[in-house]
């Protein structure tokens, strides 16, 4: 059977490309950006993530640990709000005994496995929402390159089917990949975080010459990939910046960028995994700030629209 690891399905979707769509989210992801707005799906298996709003405090999935991993809060917070367990990472073997367990969902697996004929019986139900909007299927992530034959396996379901289709990738992965699923792909994402080499290092934990090599290569393909900044306030956004990105990509003889503004509820899911935010505080920009680096964009002869999703965009 084919299967895949899924964060998410968002059915009825208007903000990951044109009209009505299907947003399938893929988990795992080989970057580790400061700025991830979903840091659950940055490892390539479930983890157990924990919304501590929703729990009862029956300490079920304490008892279900196998490994000791998860604690009661020594004090309760002074804020109103319930106490919330602790979950040690490092003894957390991620089995997920602790996910089946909860009576109330508060502590649920990242993502799970879903099978292509599943996939198939959504498209089957949103077939005519797609026709009448102009909508498809998008398949986003984490990163679709890190589950590459599943991604295929739904492209080609798609194309099958007459569904538009569109991939949105960081671009870390196989090149034959990368082009084999833009080759199944109407619309294609493609994020470039940063062109410093160093700081790309430290802000994402990778190289970025892979990327810059497998958006070459796609640009010799085609001209038509939306390329895609997310900006992050002191780290990326300064107009020096998206000037010399934005020449970048004039330069591979693609026309379009787009820049997604930061996001400032980001740091929220932290606590879902039982992490810290990796970024001090950062503070949202005024629209205007972003008007002036479209501006910029539209300086190097490049199309800059307006961002299509603005809200967890930025991984
Ligand atoms: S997933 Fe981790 S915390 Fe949950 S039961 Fe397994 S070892 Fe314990
Ligand atoms: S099993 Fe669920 S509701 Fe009970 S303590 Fe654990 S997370 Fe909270």
């Amino acid at each position: 059977m084919t299967q895949g690891i899924l964060t998410d399905i968002d059915r009825f979707s208007t903000h990951d490309g044109p009209g009505i769509r299907t947003a399938i989210f893929f988990q795992g992801c080989p970057l580790r950006c400061a700025w991830c707005h979903s840091p659950e799906t940055q490892p390539p298996l479930p983890v157990p993530v924990y919304r501590k709003m929703r729990c009862i405090g029956c300490l079920s999935c304490l008892h279900a640990c196998p490994a000791g991993a998860i604690s009661p809060p020594n004090t309760a917070p002074d804020n109103g709000e319930p106490p919330g367990l602790a979950l040690n990472r490092e003894l957390c073997a991620r089995c997920l005994r602790c996910t089946q367990v909860c009576p109330t969902g508060a502590m649920a697996p990242s993502g799970r496995w879903r099978s292509l004929e599943e996939i198939c019986e959504l498209l089957s139900q949103d077939e005519a929402f797609y026709r009448n909007s102009g909508g498809g299927v998008t398949l986003s992530g984490g990163e679709i390159l890190m589950q590459a034959s599943f991604a295929e396996a739904v492209l080609l379901e798609c194309r099958a089917r007459g569904i538009h289709t569109a991939i949105e990738t960081c671009g870390y992965g196989s090149t034959e990949d990368l082009l084999r699923l833009a080759a199944l792909s109407d619309l294609i994402y493609y994020d470039v975080k940063l062109l410093d080499p160093e700081k790309h290092r430290q802000y994402t934990g990778v190289d970025n010459r892979l990327i810059l090599h497998n958006l070459e290569a796609l640009a010799q393909t085609r001209r038509d990939i939306v390329v895609r900044i997310p900006c992050i306030p002191g780290v990326n956004d300064s107009p020096g910046e998206i000037r010399a990105t934005a020449a970048h990509v004039r330069s591979l003889g693609l026309t379009r960028l787009e820049l997604l503004p930061y996001n400032g509820a980001a740091p929220a899911k932290y606590e879902w995994v039982f992490r810290d935010y990796p970024l001090p505080a950062l503070r949202e920009r005024e629209a205007s700030y972003y008007e002036g680096l479209r501006e910029i964009v539209r300086g190097q002869g490049l199309d800059a629209p307006q961002f299509s999703r603005q809200e967890d965009k930025e991984s």
